[in-house]
């Protein structure tokens, strides 16, 4: 079989973007995404550094232009520093990216922009200390804000923040984070909440706080004009006339973006997903293991996987749980 130098799927949409997760750990507890005891897989069954670095490449020789590394918690991972060298490297590669709940960036930012990772989008749910830790379980906002520092120093450009919004929890913020972030000379973007995973500590249906209120609340203050810039992945950009700062809005509920799907996940375990809110996979570390060191066989799997992609997720806001995987298994 000749294997073709792009994805595309059987609805026509081409494949140009992968979100591969490093770790499923990580040092916070985010009452969204995880329940307050976790259980983390045995190492065997993660990638290695090497085998996700075959992963990155496989996908790039394939057409993909964008990766981003998620997690869990990217940074936890150890040795990150040497897949980000190996992935920073590959040749067609133009936009290599990492999301973070910044705790460790005080550390490791200046190691990850010199070993060529380009952006960083920066997890900010609260700026106020006490209600982070509440969001976060765990999370001390200063060690945050001062990664968010640290960032910029290193030299990361275009850094972006990303909030997600529950109702009666922190929607009473959206105006702090946005001023925050037009102080800071960041991007921001407002998630809604989705259902991945049974979390205990709220019920979805009461948190649900649609894109348009954390809109119309941003509204009040600041005039947002809509763009149609995009950073290849779901937020639906606004301007400031006043500010260099964009307003992004993640709305899988209430603006599906499945029509204009260009991505798909690598999970910690090496399993290939299609959707987001499907449960549609291939198993790529059976195949990296069962040929080690080979990207042929690797690349075939995914050109097939195409074809299993969905036409669309099937999200709903009333606190059914669609999909059983936690986000720090899929890579958010
Ligand atoms: N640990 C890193 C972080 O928090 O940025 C990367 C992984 S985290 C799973 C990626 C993003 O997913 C974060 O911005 C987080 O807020 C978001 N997230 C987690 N669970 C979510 C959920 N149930 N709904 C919407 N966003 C979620
Ligand atoms: Fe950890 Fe990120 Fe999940 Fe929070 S959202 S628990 S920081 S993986």
């Amino acid at each position: 079989m000749t294997i073709p130098q792009e994805l595309i799927d059987d609805f026509g949409r081409r494949v140009n973007y992968v979100r591969i997760s490093v770790t499923d750990r990580c040092d916070f507890r985010c009452v969204y995404c995880m329940s307050e005891e976790m259980t983390f897989l045995p190492r065997d069954q993660v990638l290695t550094l090497e085998e996700l670095a075959l992963v990155a490449r496989a996908f790039t020789e394939l057409g993909v232009e964008k990766i981003r590394l998620t997690g869990g918690e990217p940074l936890v991972r150890r040795n990150i520093n040497h897949l980000i060298e190996d992935i920073g490297a590959l040749p067609r590669l133009k936009d290599f990216a990492m999301t973070t709940n910044g705790s460790n960036l005080v550390k490791q930012a200046r190691r990850l922009r010199e070993a060529g990772l380009k952006r960083l989008n920066i997890s900010l749910d609260s700026l106020d200390p006490d209600r982070f830790r509440r969001l976060t379980r765990t999370g001390d906002l200063h060690k945050v804000l001062a990664g968010i520092q640290a960032a910029k120093e290193a030299g990361f450009e275009r850094t972006k923040l990303n909030a997600v919004i529950l109702k009666g929890r922190n929607d009473d913020e959206v105006i702090d984070l946005v001023d925050y972030a037009r102080r800071e000379g960041l991007d921001i973007s407002f998630i809604e909440e989705m259902p991945l995973g049974d979390v205990s500590d709220h019920s979805r249906e009461e948190t649900y706080c649609s894109s348009d209120e954390v809109q119309a609340l941003i509204e009040s203050r600041h005039e947002l004009f809509p763009t149609t810039e995009t950073t290849l992945g779901p937020s639906r950009y606004f301007r400031m006339s006043d500010s260099e700062s964009r307003i992004g809005f993640i709305s899988p509920h209430s603006h599906n973006f499945c029509a204009s799907c260009n991505r798909v996940r690598v999970t910690v375990e090496g399993r290939l997903l299609l959707c987001l809110g499907n449960e549609h996979s291939v198993d790529l570390r059976e195949v990296l293991r069962r040929h080690p060191g080979d990207i042929e066989p690797l690349k075939a799997s995914i050109v097939a996987a195409m074809s299993l992609k969905p036409e669309r997720h099937h999200f709903t806001t009333d606190g059914e749980v669609q999909v059983v995987r936690f986000m720090n298994m899929t890579g958010g």
